[in-house]
Formats: C-alpha cells, sequence, structure tokens
C-alpha cells in the first residue's frame, strides 16, 4: 500500500515525502480512505501508530480541496476542529499538521489553558480554519463568545478516553452542543473519534454523537 494509492492530493504527499514517509502505517490505510469519503470513524488506536496523520491527512485535504459555505457577513469561521486532552499533545497535533498541510494554505491556531488570552483572542480575531483546542480552554472562550463553532465541519475527538479519564465529559458535550449536528455522509459534520480504549462512556459518546461511525481497529 501506498499513500497515492489512498487517495491524497499531490500537495500531501509531497509534504508526506519530505517528513520522510514512505509507507502508511495501518491505521493510516484504514482511516484515510474512509475518511475521505466522509463518513465518521471509530477509531481504536494508541499512540505512535500514526493516528494523527490517519486523521490529519484527510481532515487537511477535506479543507483545501471543499469550498467553504459562503458566509456573507462577519470573520471566517473554523470549518475543523481538534479537541486533545492536553496542551502538549494540542501542540504536537497542530505541529504535524502544519507540517502536512505546508504546501497548501491552511490557516490554523491552537487554544489551551496555562496561556495568556491575548494570542488566542488574536488569532481567532483574524480568522482560521482549522483550531487545535483543550476543551477547557475552548469552554472559556465559548463563554467569551470568541469563537464561534457554527461552521465546523470536521470534528476529531483525539485520545477520547484519556479526555474522558481526565473529566472532560461535561465540556465536551457543551462543546458539541456549538457545533453543526452530526450528519450522513457528505451532509452535516463529519466526527473521527480516535481512541486507545472503548468503555461504554466512549461508546455512549459515540452514539449520541456520531452518525453511523465506520469502526476500525489496529
Ligand atoms: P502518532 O501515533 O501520530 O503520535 O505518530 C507517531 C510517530 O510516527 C510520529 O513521530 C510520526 O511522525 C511518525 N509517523 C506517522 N506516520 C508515519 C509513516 N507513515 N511513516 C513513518 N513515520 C510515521
Amino acid at each position: 500500500m501506498s499513500f497515492e494509492n489512498l487517495g491524497l492530493v499531490p500537495a500531501l504527499l509531497r509534504a508526506l515525502n519530505d517528513e520522510g514517509y514512505t509507507q502508511p502505517t495501518p491505521i493510516q490505510t484504514q482511516a484515510i480512505p474512509l475518511a475521505l469519503e466522509g463518513h465518521d470513524l471509530l477509531a481504536g488506536a494508541q499512540t505512535g501508530t500514526g493516528k494523527t496523520a490517519a486523521f490529519g491527512l484527510p481532515l487537511i485535504q477535506h479543507l483545501a480541496t471543499s469550498p467553504q459555505e459562503v458566509s456573507r457577513s462577519g470573520p471566517r469561521k473554523p470549518r475543523a476542529l481538534i479537541l486533545a486532552p492536553t496542551r502538549e499533545l494540542a501542540v504536537q497535533v497542530h505541529d504535524s499538521l502544519r507540517g502536512y498541510g505546508k504546501y497548501l494554505r491552511i490557516p490554523s491556531t491552537t487554544i489551551y489553558g496555562g496561556a495568556g488570552m491575548g494570542p488566542q483572542l488574536d488569532a481567532l480575531r483574524r480568522g482560521v480554519d482549522l483550531l487545535v483546542a483543550t476543551p477547557g480552554r475552548l469552554i472559556d472562550h465559548i463563554d467569551r463568545r470568541s469563537v464561534d463553532l457554527s461552521g465546523i465541519e470536521i470534528l476529531v475527538l483525539d485520545e477520547a478516553d484519556r479526555m474522558l479519564d481526565m473529566g472532560f465529559l461535561p465540556a465536551i458535550k457543551r462543546i458539541l452542543a456549538k457545533l453543526p449536528r452530526p450528519g450522513a455522509v457528505g451532509n452535516g459534520r463529519q466526527t473521527l473519534l480516535f481512541s486507545a480504549t472503548f468503555e461504554e462512556s466512549i461508546k455512549q459518546l459515540a452514539l449520541e454523537f456520531m452518525h453511523n461511525p465506520q469502526q476500525i481497529q489496529v
């Protein structure tokens, strides 16, 4: 299997070549074609399996190749949201996606706690397509009305089990309530949920907030 066969655009293939990735990992081989088709995904994968590229590549390709819905007024709204349990993971995911998207123009920023609000507010005001956030700080922005999540087309829950272990379920539910509803392929929000484990609470979340998710596991 090669990245070419997975349906990725040349600008992504070039960036992957620069990264020195020669072959997709098993989770990438399974996730990328399904995600590009617009399916919701419930993916079982640990750190180190290449999960970031498994959701990041189709996400970037969607942003780069499908036009944003025309908005008549106001600033550009984020089109993709990645939720991660910690600041470290949020920063790492954002860095990885910037590398994969280096030949495409995807404005993006990270939102996390323990850092000043000023630069985050400035970045949101300038407008981004992609937001990588920890749940707690994103709630602060929602409460201040500094972020508008009504235009989110793709949601990623990265390390969902860890987010629930850290007590983020109420925050995640509040965030989900601000997003467009999950929908059938090509219609409504697409959700990609990655988790190392699948306890009952994760399955409940998936039942409530995803549309006919395809299950994959490595
Ligand atoms: P992750 O599981 O997303 O944290 O990725 C683990 C590590 O594998 C990271 O350092 C990635 O840069 C690297 N990686 C991801 N996909 C590939 C690939 N297809 N080939 C080589 N390295 C990869």
